[in-house]
Parts: C-alpha cells; sequence; structure tokens
C-alpha cells in the first residue's frame, strides 16, 4: 500500500492566507516541511480521502490525474474537508474522460446535505451514505466508519480502511475518540494510524487534538492491543496556532515513534495477506 499524504495542514493553511503571526513568517521564510496545504490522502493511487480546497494545487505537485481516483472517502462538512463545487469539474464540458466508470463518494448524512447534488448529475458519482459502525466495501478495500469527537451539533467520521490485508485508521478531525469508539476499535489491529496535531504542544482533547492527547492515543492502542510496536503512526493536519515548526514537532513527537507528516510524505507498507 502506497499512502501519499497530499496535503498536511489545518482549514487555513500554514502559511495561514491572510495570517502574519510568528509561525507563518517562520514557514514563508523556511519553505519546505513548513509549508501545509489543506489535509487530504491518497491511496494506491484509487482511493482518496476527502476533497480539499487545494486539490488542483495537489493535482500540480504531484502529476496526478483524478480521473484515475474510483472511492472518495469525506470525513466531515467542514470545507476544508469537503470543497464539494470540485466536483462538478468532472463532469462535460469540463472533463472528458476516457472510461465512464463512476467516482463513488462516501461520507454522512451531513456530507450529504452540504453539497447541492443538482449541480453535479453529470458529475459521474455515486454517493453512498454511511454510518458509524457499519461497514462498506469500496473496491477491492472494506471501510468501517466511527463516530469523531469533532463538531458536535452534526457529525464527523473517523475511518478504519483495509486493503491488502492492511488496517489504516484515518482518524482525523477528531479529539480524544469516544469510548465507544474505543470499544469498537477493539476489534481491530491497526497496521496504521493517522491522527492529527491540530494544536502542537496545546492540551486540547475535545474536537481536535494536542500532542498530549496524540501520545496517550498511542500510549492506549499499545495497552489495549489496537496497535503494537509495529504499528506506523502518524500525526498531520497542523495549525499554526499549534505553534510548532515542522522541526519542532518532529523534537516532540518522533521519541514516542508518532512520524511527523508533511505535504508529499510516502508511505509504503507492505501487504500482509
Ligand atoms: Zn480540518
Ligand atoms: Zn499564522
Ligand atoms: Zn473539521
Amino acid at each position: 500500500m502506497e499512502i501519499l499524504f497530499l496535503g498536511t495542514g489545518a482549514a487555513e493553511g500554514w502559511p495561514g492566507v491572510f495570517c502574519q503571526c510568528r509561525c507563518c513568517e517562520k514557514a514563508r521564510a523556511l519553505g519546505g516541511k513548513n509549508l501545509r496545504t489543506r489535509s487530504s490522502v491518497q491511496i494506491d493511487g484509487e482511493y482518496k480521502f476527502d476533497l480539499p480546497p487545494d486539490t488542483y494545487h495537489h493535482v500540480l505537485t504531484h502529476n496526478l490525474n483524478l480521473a484515475d481516483i474510483r472511492h472518495l472517502f469525506i470525513t466531515h462538512c467542514h470545507e476544508d474537508h469537503f470543497y464539494w463545487k470540485e466536483l462538478a469539474m468532472r463532469g462535460r464540458p469540463f472533463a472528458h474522460r476516457r472510461s465512464e466508470a463512476a467516482l463513488h463518494v462516501y461520507g454522512d448524512r451531513w456530507v450529504k446535505e452540504t453539497a447541492a447534488w443538482q449541480e453535479l448529475s453529470n458529475a459521474g458519482l455515486s454517493f453512498h451514505e454511511v454510518e458509524p459502525g457499519g461497514s462498506y466495501q469500496a473496491g477491492e478495500a472494506w471501510l468501517y466508519p466511527f463516530q469523531a469527537n469533532h463538531l458536535e451539533d452534526k457529525g464527523a467520521l473517523i475511518y478504519v480502511f483495509q486493503k491488502d490485508g492492511i488496517s489504516l485508521l484515518y482518524g482525523h478531525d477528531s479529539g480524544f475518540f469516544y469510548e465507544e469508539v474505543w470499544a469498537e476499535l477493539s476489534r481491530f489491529h491497526l497496521d496504521v494510524v493517522v491522527l492529527e496535531g491540530t494544536h502542537g504542544e496545546e492540551d486540547v482533547w475535545d474536537n481536535h487534538m494536542g500532542i498530549p492527547a496524540v501520545i496517550r492515543t498511542r500510549e492506549r492502542m499499545l495497552e489495549t492491543g489496537i496497535a503494537s510496536e509495529q504499528t506506523v503512526f502518524v500525526a498531520t493536519h497542523f495549525s499554526h496556532n499549534g505553534g510548532l515548526l515542522h522541526h519542532e514537532l518532529e523534537e516532540r513527537l518522533n521519541p514516542h515513534s508518532i512520524l511527523v507528516a508533511y505535504d508529499g510524505m510516502r508511505l509504503e507498507v507492505p501487504r500482509r495477506d
């Protein structure tokens, strides 16, 4: 399995579009791994998590053609994760595709209600409304959604994604997981865990996470057998308000065996089946 981190920033990007804070000015000066577009991950060229407003930038930067994506998993209806208007560009006259195969889009009822689907009617989409606790086949993969600790008035999902014998948790946006979710995760043994580090060093546990919550999540997964020392942990979705640049995030997280994602990072995980 190849996991490509297309973007690793929070809603405003880093540097923030209009921001002049110390961390954004430093990121502008240093460049490289400190530049973070809105978060998304592509897997094996066919599967993608979230559709941020920086999608076109990702296409150009990584020489992608999104016509190859067959399954798009949306975590929640925040615009940095579901910029649905981009999907209209899949229909004529904006796109001329060689295959009429549908793009399967998965999301909860809030995601469904966010998009104006009549504007996407010729984009060749097939929407699948998913619910926490369900299980869904997506091509050669299986998808298991769970309730995220995020967006309390509506809903948000984290997903376990299984393919080639590998189990990956796409675990953001979310604060520390709800107890029901911990119970449900106990039936998995995760090979890759993607968490968020939105708040940097801050002691935030609800809605988003700071580093103490990320570290505790890994510890608890190891204690409960949901993960092992071989499990690859990655933190992503960083905000400038967290106050830590890339190398500072690595100083805090690497000693706990947690990788710090950056735009363009690729992870190769050997198949397990
Ligand atoms: Zn977000
Ligand atoms: Zn800033
Ligand atoms: Zn969000």
